[in-house]
C-alpha cells in the first residue's frame, strides 16, 4: 500500500540526534509544508547539508485534509494519536504510519499555524516529573530548543488543563495525546511552533526560520549557534466548556488577549456571568464550541522561560 506522505530522509556521517519535521499536521496550516519545501531545495543543492545525526522532513502530513485545505479530513489527527489494529478513518490510517515514524525520532517540531490573528509562538510540554499524566525528563532539552526557534512567547500546561476539562467531560485524558505527547511518551520531546495566522505571508518564514534555527541548534548542520531568547512564558490553568448553545462571549475575544481577575469573559445560555478567575490571558477561544467541547482556556503569567 503505497505511504499516505512523503517522506525525506537525510542522515550525516556523524553521530547526532534524529530530528523529525512535520508540515500540515492540521491540513490547512499549510506554513510549515511552504517552509519544509524550500528546506528541501536548499538540501538538494547542498546549500544546507546534514553532517550529524538525521533529519526527516514530512511536508504535507494529512494528505486529505491538506487537498481539501481543511484542518481535518475525519477527525483531528493532532488528538488521541495511537496506533490501531482496525483503522476506521483517514487519520487512524495516517496514525498507524506517524507513530512508529515519531518512534524512531529523538526531537520533533511540528509547524502549524492558527485561526485568528496573533504572534508566534511555541508550545512547551511538562517540566521535568514522574507523574502519571505525562512523565518526562527531557524539559531542559525542549526549553533549550524552544528559545532557539526564533519566537518570544511560550505556551506550556497544555496536557495538564486539557486533562482536567476532558476528565469534567467524562472522556479520556488519552485523548490529549497529540505529535509531541506522543514523541515524549516515547523517550523523546518535542515543540510545536505555532507560527502565525493561517494566511499570515510571514508565518511560512517563521517556520523556515524556526527549521534552520532548529538545524543550527542540535548541530545537524554547521552553522553559527543561535542564541537563546529570553521568553514571555504563559502556563494554561484552567478551561471552560461551552455548556450550551446560548453560551456567549461578552465580545470577539482573540487568543492571548489580557484578562483582569474579575472581567467579564461570556454568559451561559441561562444569563450566570462568566468571570476571569484572577489577572491572565485568554487562550484559544472558540465562538464555534459545540456544546461539551472547549470554549476558551485562560492562562497565566509564569517565569519558566524568561
Ligand atoms: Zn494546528
Amino acid at each position: 500500500m503505497p505511504s499516505l506522505f512523503d517522506t525525506h530522509v537525510f542522515r550525516g556521517s556523524q553521530a547526532g540526534p534524529r530530528l523529525l519535521i512535520l508540515g500540515a499536521v492540521h491540513g490547512n496550516e499549510k506554513c510549515g509544508s511552504i517552509a519544509i519545501e524550500r528546506a528541501l531545495k536548499q538540501l538538494a543543492s547542498g546549500e544546507l547539508q546534514v553532517l550529524r545525526g538525521q533529519l526527516t522532513l514530512v511536508p504535507v502530513t494529512n494528505r486529505l485534509a491538506y487537498e481539501r485545505n481543511q484542518r481535518a479530513g475525519d477527525r483531528n489527527l493532532n488528538r488521541n494519536l495511537q496506533r490501531t489494529a482496525a483503522p476506521q478513518d483517514n487519520e487512524d490510517r495516517i496514525a498507524n504510519e506517524l507513530c512508529p515514524l515519531l518512534e524512531a525520532h529523538d526531537v520533533l517540531l511540528d509547524l502549524h499555524s492558527f485561526h485568528s490573528p496573533g504572534q508566534p509562538f511555541v508550545m512547551v510540554g511538562p517540566e521535568d516529573n514522574t507523574g502519571s499524566l505525562e512523565p518526562f525528563a527531557h524539559a531542559a532539552e525542549e526549553e533549550s530548543l524552544a528559545r532557539r526557534l526564533g519566537v518570544s512567547r511560550a505556551v506550556d500546561g497544555w496536557l495538564d488543563t486539557y486533562a482536567r476539562g476532558a476528565a469534567r467531560r467524562g472522556v479520556s485524558s488519552s485523548y490529549g495525546m497529540g505529535t509531541t505527547e506522543y514523541l515524549r511518551a516515547h523517550g523523546g520531546y518535542g515543540v510545536t511552533l505555532e507560527c502565525g495566522q493561517h494566511e499570515d505571508p510571514l508565518a511560512p518564514e517563521v517556520a523556515h526560520r524556526a527549521i534552520l534555527k532548529g538545524l543550527a541548534h542540535l548541530r545537524l548542520v554547521d552553522a553559527p549557534a543561535p542564541a537563546a531568547q529570553a521568553m514571555e512564558t504563559l502556563r494554561l490553568v484552567d478551561v471552560w466548556d461551552r455548556e450550551q448553545p446560548g453560551d456567549r462571549f461578552a465580545r470577539p475575544w482573540t487568543s492571548f488577549e489580557p484578562l483582569a481577575a474579575g472581567e467579564l469573559v461570556g454568559w451561559r445560555g441561562n444569563g450566570a456571568e462568566v468571570r476571569a478567575p484572577a489577572d491572565g490571558f485568554i487562550v484559544f477561544p472558540n465562538v464555534n464550541a459545540t456544546p461539551g467541547a472547549e470554549w476558551f482556556y485562560f492562562a497565566a503569567r509564569d517565569r519558566r522561560l524568561a
